[in-house]
């Protein structure tokens, strides 16, 4: 029996590899603008990480991690905890007051496998911890914005306050009281959830519940006046950038660490999977994590999703890699000349290419298209002896005589001449 890869874990095939480091470039440039700075932290960690930050009571934690019980460890579900553990562990907050970071890399959750759900899949995550005012908040939703802009992705922003630890617990019985009063019409998961997180009935899925919280209090009304100020001023931030947005007073996010601002960049166009990314702001987790008393916020997409969203809202055709030059050789000689040729070419920063299995010109002329090669260049025995090959451009057809007379390397200079004319 041949071996395949485990369900929900998929290989980023050779055709589709240059779509995904466009995005990354791509997001890397926007970030630098941004001052954000990169950091790699290990996909593995302690499995208490995940349970003091992400939540006992989450999908994620209850259900989702792969997590290895002999050893204690956790495959990352998800940034944000690994993030701040690396903060607080190496104490960056001693070498300035504000930092903002990112990372691009695999998590795991073990969900049941779909378009757009897998359970290896990608993130690109920003944090900026150490900024409590509004203004950041909104910043990284721009930031966000523009980059989905950049690849031309088109989504929705909504945006929502969760409250802080002084006005969320009162919300939070109002919402028990609330949802009390209709637990009989409850989905089983919301029932269980009613005292341990409330909040995700807002969010339910089920039919019945999303009917009855319409009528639920909102936290929006009940939020204290500073955490009221806080998201009126994101809001006039996002005004002022340009920036639109949608409330959604159901948003609570899958994590409990979240405080004031949440968001979502939201499509319609993936079924259930609609989310494209989604953060908001931790203020009280550093502190949880026994790290120094910092606010943050932070957010991450979903590659993949970004992925099944470009091939739908443009063109199908994923980039190509391209090669400057294929040289086909033609006999023995002229094989030595065009692999001391193409190597003189690569050394020089150009993308170079031969064959080496001595086929006839047309099989060589093939595997020049085969490899998107802009000009192909024909040396045969004879071309060596009068030392002039044939410069094909391959989008024109145009032929014309290339000198193969002085010193390779001076070759090589000439040809790079041509290719960059
Ligand atoms: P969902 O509601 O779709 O399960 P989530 O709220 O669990 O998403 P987050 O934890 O906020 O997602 O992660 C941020 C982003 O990561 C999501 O918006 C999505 O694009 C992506 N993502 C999350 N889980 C998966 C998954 N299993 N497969 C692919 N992408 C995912
Ligand atoms: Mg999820």
């Amino acid at each position: 029996m041949k071996i395949k890869a485990v369900n929900g874990f998929k290989d980023i095939l050779p055709d589709d590899a240059l779509r995904w480091q466009m995005i990354e470039k791509t997001a890397r440039d926007i970030f630098a603008r941004f001052g954000m700075r990169e950091i790699r932290t290990p996909v593995l960690e302690k499995t208490e990480l995940f349970a003091r930050s992400i939540g006992e009571a989450t999908d994620i934690v209850e259900k989702e991690m792969y997590t290895f019980v002999d050893k204690g460890i956790t495959m990352r579900p998800e940034a944000t905890a690994s993030i701040l553990r690396a903060f607080i562990e190496h104490g960056l907050h001693v070498k300035q007051p504000v930092h903002r970071l990112y990372t691009i890399g695999p998590m795991f959750r073990h969900e049941r496998p779909q378009k757009g759900r897998l359970r290896q899949f990608h993130q690109m995550d920003v944090e900026v911890i150490g900024a409590t005012e509004p203004q950041v908040d909104a910043e990284l939703m721009a930031m966000g914005q523009m980059l989905l802009d950049a690849l031309g992705i088109k989504v929705s922003l909504e945006i929502n306050s969760l409250g802080c630890p002084a006005c969320r617990p009162a919300f939070r019985d109002k919402l028990i009281g609330y949802l009390d009063q209709h637990r009989e019409s409850l989905c089983s998961d919301c029932r269980r959830r009613l005292e341990t997180n409330p909040l995700r009935a807002l969010d339910c899925k089920n039919r019945t519940c999303k009917a009855l919280v319409q009528d639920a209090p909102s936290i929006l009304d009940s939020l204290c006046s500073d955490c009221n100020d806080h998201f009126s001023a994101v809001k006039e931030t996002l005004d002022l950038l340009g920036v639109s947005y949608r409330d959604n007073r159901f948003m609570v996010r899958g994590l409990d660490y979240y405080t004031r601002t949440t968001f979502e960049f939201i499509t319609d166009a993936l079924g259930a999977q609609a989310a494209v990314g989604a953060g908001g702001r931790y203020d009280g987790l550093l502190k949880q994590l026994n790290g120094p008393d910092l606010p943050g916020i932070g957010f991450a997409l979903g590659m993949e999703r970004l992925i099944l969203l470009m091939e739908q809202q443009e063109d199908r055709t994923p980039p190509q890699q391209t090669t400057d030059l294929f040289v086909a050789a033609l006999g023995e000689k002229a094989a030595v000349h065009a692999s001391m040729l193409v190597h003189a070419l690569r050394r020089l920063g150009l993308a170079a290419a031969m064959d080496y299995s001595g086929r006839s010109l047309k099989a060589q002329m093939k595997q020049a298209g085969r490899v998107n090669s802009r000009f192909t260049l024909i040396i045969g025995d004879n071309e060596l002896a009068e030392e002039e090959g044939i410069l094909r451009d391959m989008n024109s057809q145009e032929q014309s005589r290339f000198s193969l007379s002085p010193a390779v390397d001076e070759q090589a200079q000439q040809m790079a001449a041509i290719l960059s004319a």
